[in-house]
């Protein structure tokens, strides 16, 4: 059994894997009142949540400590404080059960854990708050066939939604407000399979300021938004040749976009695949699916050879578990 701990934004996860099977998957959100995450403050929401949730996690898979054989650990890429944070817990524990640590990145377990549904190659859509990138496996790595040129899709949502006095997250409530409105146009912006956003969230802003219906700009934002993403995504299969597609992030809870995806999946003859919501979001038990599958490939590092890689690019990533 490994044993996953995610800890890269906003939320700390603990999540126990055994041979590919999710036996608990259990998660705590730091929130704020208002604004965007403190990082400081989410390093200390990681570190007083930790322990309770470590041994929830047990306690709900029935297991002991002594049944785990490595600690998986989400170490890259997201918030240095948050990283540490959940570094200092996972080598506590490695160190104290003297088992293996293995680090994971955090973007890439968002795709593996499409393995969990029977994708075996695909293309991920990775749409969640900070990021935003179309990312699939080709001659020897994880590579980023498409990214947002600016700020992730789930910030810039959030950010129209404060401007829109909706307050955070905004993602639920412009999905919402979407139902009942009708297309306006605004600007579409993709740039070969990149996207960028900041000019629609101008415009949206605009467009609200001179009394424009919020359900309107809701629509209209999920219409091009998400159409943009789907654009790229289809590239990205048309290019590699790929026939499946993972959606993961957020913002890949949103039911038009997921609806977006499966229509252009069935137009191309993809096999699409939706993780459930909570696999969507950022959680431990992707980080203990990719950690078990790079521990049986053999992997071992010296736990105090690992760091915390809060840049580390997708396509940085040595793959040396396929
Ligand atoms: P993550 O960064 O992956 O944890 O995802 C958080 C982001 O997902 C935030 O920006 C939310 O606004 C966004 N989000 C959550 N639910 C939805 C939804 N139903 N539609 C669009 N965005 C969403
Ligand atoms: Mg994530």
């Amino acid at each position: 059994m490994i044993l996953g701990v995610e800890c890269t934004a906003h939320t700390f996860g603990i999540g126990i894997v055994d041979r590919g099977k999710i036996l608990v998957n259990l998660k705590d959100m730091y929130k704020t009142e208002k604004g965007g995450i403190v990082p400081i403050e989410a390093a200390r929401h990681h570190e007083n949540i930790a322990d309770i949730l470590y041994n929830k996690a047990l306690e709900e898979a029935r297991i002991s400590e002594g049944r785990i054989k490595a600690i998986a650990l989400s170490n890259a890429p997201g918030l240095a404080p948050c990283l540490l944070a959940g570094m200092r817990f996972a080598k506590e524990k490695s160190g104290n059960l003297n088992i293996p640590l293995v680090p994971v990145n955090h973007c890439i377990a968002h795709l593996e854990i499409g393995r969990s549904l029977g994708s075996k190659d695909p293309v991920l859509l990775y749409a969640s708050g900070a990021n935003t990138q179309i990312i699939a496996y080709a001659s020897g790595k994880y590579r980023v066939f498409g990214e947002t040129l600016d700020i992730g899709v789930g910030n810039f949502i959030d950010k129209v939604a404060r401007h829109f006095k909706l307050g955070f997250p905004g993602g639920p409530k412009i999905e919402e407000l979407a139902r009942t409105g009708r297309y306006i146009e605004i600007p579409y912006s993709i740039k070969g399979m990149d996207v960028s956003f900041s000019g629609i969230q101008t415009r949206l802003q605009q467009l609200f300021d001179s009394g424009e219906k919020i359900a309107n700009l809701a629509f209209s934002l999920q219409e091009n938004a998400f159409a943009m993403l789907v654009e790229s995504a289809e590239r990205a299969l048309a290019h590699t040749g790929k026939k499946e597609l993972v959606l993961g992030g957020g913002v890949a809870c949103n039911l038009r976009l997921q609806e977006m995806c499966k229509i252009m999946c069935r137009e191309r003859g993809a096999k699409f695949y939706c993780p459930e919501k909570q696999l969507l979001m950022d959680n431990g038990a992707m980080i203990a699916y990719l950690g078990e599958i790079i521990f049986k490939s053999g992997i071992k590092q010296k736990a105090e050879e690992i760091d915390i890689k809060p840049r580390e690019r997708t396509d940085d990533v040595e793959v040396t578990w396929r």
